[in-house]
């Protein structure tokens, strides 16, 4: 017997229960074309650029990324960062002390974080030897508190993509809501979900304007799913969630896509060469992971030894040796070209 999905059942009673908080600017936004005045909001009126409220469902913004995404407006919810996109998904479908998640490690390391402060039990599932997920184990995890299942691909910190068949088996076989976390699918080859929202109710994908798109900054975060879904979380957001300076700064950006994608390009060649030349570079590094990311995971013979000689040389790196199937293993973020160039020098250097 196959039962429909229902969004009403993943939601928390009380997030059910909420009258969201209203504003008079959700009503009447664009200022310039109605000459209204506005004496809503005890604002100062002396224009400075920034005196206003910013637009709470941040419209420019979304009519930019709707185009270039090709996914209607009320598919998306932006945040301050994708970090607050997923502490709302938190709030709105898991009850604390109560509903669990799950999440497969090694990944990134917002999930449990947010779990733990949303009193949120987090059930770990290992990923397998391959970094892929292992369906079966999962599942057997899952129970009808089970409200999130955490998918992040490409997966920072192992930089692999999960295959289509996993992802596809477990947005069907998952019976609550599946995140899939595609902060890094700009650097993939692989095509992103996000054409795929309308066949699966359950699906909430997460992107974010701080690494291909360069504005880590300014703190903007995407959030595509139904718009049931959207609904729900736009009811608990923080009526002015995204400032009008990230706006701006978004606005500015999106309308210069070629940039992106040309940054973009140059950082994935970046990345092969990188790989390349770590793979022949010094006799400690013992493999050097395929990656769909910005960033390249290497296996050392002493990753705490290397880290902290680099450090000597000046490079920053991070040392993921304590995350499950990462012994020794580093993590390191493509530069730009003299940024590789100098790691690789000093990788060369130490003995
Ligand atoms: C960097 C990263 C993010 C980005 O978070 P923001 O809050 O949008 O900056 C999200 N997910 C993963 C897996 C990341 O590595």
């Amino acid at each position: 017997m196959k039962t429909e999905f229902n969004i009403n059942n993943l939601i928390r009673e009380n997030i059910k229960a909420l009258k969201p908080y209203s504003s008079a600017r959700d009503e009447y936004k664009d200022i310039s074309i109605n000459k209204m005045i506005f004496l809503d909001a005890n604002e100062n009126p002396f224009e400075n650029g920034v005196n206003r409220y910013p637009d709470p469902q941040q419209n420019d913004v979304k009519d930019l990324l709707s185009k270039i995404k090709d996914v209607s407006k009320e598919n998306i919810l932006l945040g301050n960062g994708s970090d607050e996109v997923l502490d709302l998904i938190f709030r709105a479908f898991c009850e604390p002390n109560r509903d669990n998640i799950i999440t497969l490690p090694p990944t990134y390391g917002m999930y449990s974080v947010l779990a733990n402060v949303n009193a949120i039990e987090n059930r770990e599932v290992l990923l397998g030897e391959d970094f892929q997920p292992r369906i079966k184990q999962i599942l057997e995890a899952a129970d009808a508190n089970s409200k999130i299942l955490f998918l992040c691909s490409p997966n920072n910190p192992t930089g692999n993509s999960f295959t289509v068949a996993a992802v596809e088996k477990l947005l069907k076989k998952f019976k609550g809501l599946v995140v899939l976390d595609e902060a890094y699918i700009d650097f993939s080859e692989e095509k992103s979900w996000l054409q795929k929202l309308n066949k699966f109710p359950n699906l909430i994908i997460t992107q974010t304007l701080s690494k291909a798109y360069g504005l880590a900054g300014i703190r903007l975060g995407v959030c595509y799913a139904s718009k049931e879904i959207i609904k729900v979380l736009n009811n608990i957001k923080p009526p002015y969630n995204v400032n009008e300076l990230t706006q701006q700064r978004a606005i500015e950006r999106l309308k210069q896509i070629d940039e992106i994608d040309n940054e973009v390009a140059q950082l994935i060649s970046e990345r092969n060469r990188l790989k390349k030349e770590l793979e022949g570079c010094n006799g400690y590094i013992e493999k050097v992971y395929p990656s769909d990311g910005n960033f390249l995971l290497i296996k050392v013979d002493d990753a705490n030894k290397r880290y902290n000689q680099l450090i000597e040389y000046g490079v920053v790196i991070r040392n993921r040796t304590t995350q499950p199937l990462c012994e020794n293993c580093l993590r390191v973020s493509v530069g730009i070209c003299e940024e590789n160039q100098r790691l690789l020098r000093a990788l060369r250097a130490i003995k």
